[in-house]
């Protein structure tokens, strides 16, 4: 196998690589010959500066550059018939995606998109349920990073939450409202979109890439009960109605003084069960990712996050990003509109702190 983009990323799935027994790195390859270099020179592998001399040295590949290069590189595997895992978002546009889904096919070779959540142990645990998801809350916020500034906060951070949704709802999105801006110029940092799905599901998604307190969490209401999951500490939370609630309800009127009473600290318990889940804290999502896509290389399989679900995921972020350019932000589209055109600030909200006080500190 190659890894080529050894950068923030690329470097780990190089790392996983080298030191899988039955997987042999023939090489790192990077734009940038010195950190191809010192890539190569920490596993024991060969640098290159481009990928073609790889194309018929290889029997699978991981791409982790930038977006923008996902398809030519992409492209130039599948042509040769070589296995491709793409990182996250699968490229730049839907008909990018659908290009290398055609070329896959043709070549019958595996194409698996690196959409990481999905291996999350606890989103793991969760898919094992029967739940139907009729309204759900995502939140991914971050710091921000310097990295990944060729795309914005739906593609690099929504497109996550997107992907899990379609998954676990399944089915077409009837409607997509969002807003979201620029803070720091160039593309969204922050955003919030509400989609509603033709079978009645209602998602309020939340991305920011310039919050100082991390957080990636998924809260979910169905028939069926709630489900709660940290995907930073990797915790499920379950919660269902007891059998009785579920076939009587709650019968607070026909129930005693003293029941009564104590119906606050019995709620949760008594009437409503709470399972929670703490997941496998040492199992390494990106070693797992990777070791299912060595897995469909050699067997076959379908991989759990195929080219159409890369795809997807990013036919429905490009309909976040259509929603978040015609959002008025005085309720007309005369006015100013969309995340690069915040209406004028009215004011500072405290005096501005003067960097050499802020150096000085
Ligand atoms: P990065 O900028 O740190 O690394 C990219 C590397 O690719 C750089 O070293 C650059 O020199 C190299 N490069 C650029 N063009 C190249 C080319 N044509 N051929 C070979 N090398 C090239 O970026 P990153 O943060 O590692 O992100 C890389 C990709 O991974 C992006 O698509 C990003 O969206 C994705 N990503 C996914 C996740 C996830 O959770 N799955 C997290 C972070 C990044």
């Amino acid at each position: 196998m190659a890894v080529i983009g050894v950068g923030h990323l690329g470097q780990h799935h190089a790392r996983i690589l080298a030191n899988l027994p039955d997987v042999n790195l023939v090489g790192v390859v990077d734009a940038n010959p010195d950190q191809a270099r010192a890539v190569a020179t920490k596993l024991g592998t060969t640098p290159y500066e481009c990928f073609e001399p790889l194309l018929d040295k290889v029997e699978a590949v991981s791409i982790v550059t930038p977006t923008i290069h996902h398809h030519s590189v992409a492209s130039a595997f599948l042509r040769a018939g070589v296995p491709v895992l793409v990182e996250k978002p699968v490229c730049r546009t839907v008909a990018e995606a659908d290009d290398l889904i055609a070329l896959a096919k043709k070549a019958k070779v595996p194409l698996q998109v690196g959409h990481i959540e999905r291996f999350n142990p606890a989103f793991e645990e969760l898919v094992k349920r029967p739940i139907r998801a009729k309204f759900v809350e995502a939140e991914r916020h971050g710091p921000f990073t310097g990295r990944s500034v060729d795309i914005g906060a739906v593609l690099d951070l929504m497109i996550h939450d997107l992907d899990m949704l379609l998954a676990l709802v399944g089915g077409k999105v009837a409607r997509v409202s969002a807003v979201g801006a620029v803070v720091f110029g160039g593309h969204e940092d922050m955003v919030n979109a509400r989609l509603e799905f033709e079978n009645g599901c209602i998602a309020h998604v939340t991305a920011s890439r310039i919050t100082r307190h991390p957080k990636r969490r998924l809260r979910i209401w169905a028939p069926e009960g709630y489900a709660g999951i940290d995907f930073v500490t990797r915790k499920l939370t379950l919660v269902q109605q007891s059998e009785e609630v579920r076939k009587y309800g709650l019968r607070v009127s026909e129930m005693d003084q003293a029941t009564r009473a104590r119906l606050k600290d019995e709620v949760f318990g008594r009437y409503l069960q709470v399972l929670n889940l703490d997941a496998d804290r040492k199992h390494d999502q990106l070693t797992a990712e990777l070791r299912h896509f060595i897995d469909c290389v050699r067997t076959g399989k379908t991989p759990r996050v195929t080219g159409t679900d890369g795809r997807d995921a990013l036919e429905l972020a490009e309909r976040v990003l259509d929603a978040l350019r015609v959002h008025p932000w005085e309720g007309t589209p005369a006015g100013p509109h969309g995340p690069g055109g915040l209406p004028t600030p009215a004011g500072f909200l405290f005096p501005p702190i003067q960097l050499a006080r802020i150096e000085a500190a």
